[in-house]
């Protein structure tokens, strides 16, 4: 039942929200890329590989060969959420780029080229990407993840302060004031809390 939860896109950033891909929304943990189909489905959800490309990557693989990489996926998130939570809270220098290996030799296999295409009645200029093997869909991850280290301000990079939830974002809001993952959840349950412990402290 739970695995038919939509993923969650609150992080304000995709490298962030690939670490939200497993979570506890509800009572129970889910993981949206827990296998190569799931791995599809969030990619598609998370716009960073085009659906017809998708579609045709699946039909492509072999057996068994998107569940491995989405097992790969798992490693690069857990990978890269420790480098998050060592880094977070603090500004971001350029020594963290030793630790940062993982990323760069991965984007070295990426196969981006620009192209022209017509755009209703002008003429625009198109990133595209070629698709070779399903270890290709890693690529749009990791290019989100150095979106995150090279373009996010990670003193504005936090967890939420939900008791037990584990998502994080980039605080993007003015006055650098996001303290939930989002208000309808944990904001308002730390809003009951506080209710009831007022109530509690008046009887
Ligand atoms: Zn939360």
């Amino acid at each position: 039942m739970h695995l038919r939860m939509p993923p969650l896109f609150l992080a304000d950033a995709r490298g962030l929200d690939f670490l939200n891909s497993i979570a506890t929304p509800v009572d129970a943990p889910v993981d949206w890329i827990r296998d190569g189909r799931g791995l599809i489905d969030w990619l598609q959800q998370a716009e960073l590989v085009p659906r017809a490309q998708l579609a045709e990557i699946a039909a492509r693989a072999m057996p068994g060969e998107l569940d491995r990489v989405a097992n790969q996926a798992r490693d690069l998130r857990e990978w890269f959420r420790d480098f998050v939570k060592r880094h977070m809270g603090q500004p971001l220098s350029a020594d963290a780029l030793e630790g940062l290996t993982p990323i760069n030799r991965l984007l070295e296999r990426d196969e981006t080229y620009h192209r022209i295409v017509a755009h209703a009645d002008h003429l625009a200029l198109e990133t595209a990407r070629r698709w070779r093997s399903p270890e290709s869909l890693l690529i749009p991850i990791g290019e989100a993840i150095a979106r995150v280290v090279a373009g996010e301000d990670f003193t504005q990079v936090k967890a939420c302060q939900g008791e037990n939830c584990t998502l994080l974002f980039a605080d993007h809001t003015r006055g650098h004031a996001r303290r939930w993952c989002s208000m309808s959840v944990c904001g308002n349950r730390a809003k009951v809390t506080a209710h009831r412990s007022r109530q509690r402290g008046a009887l």
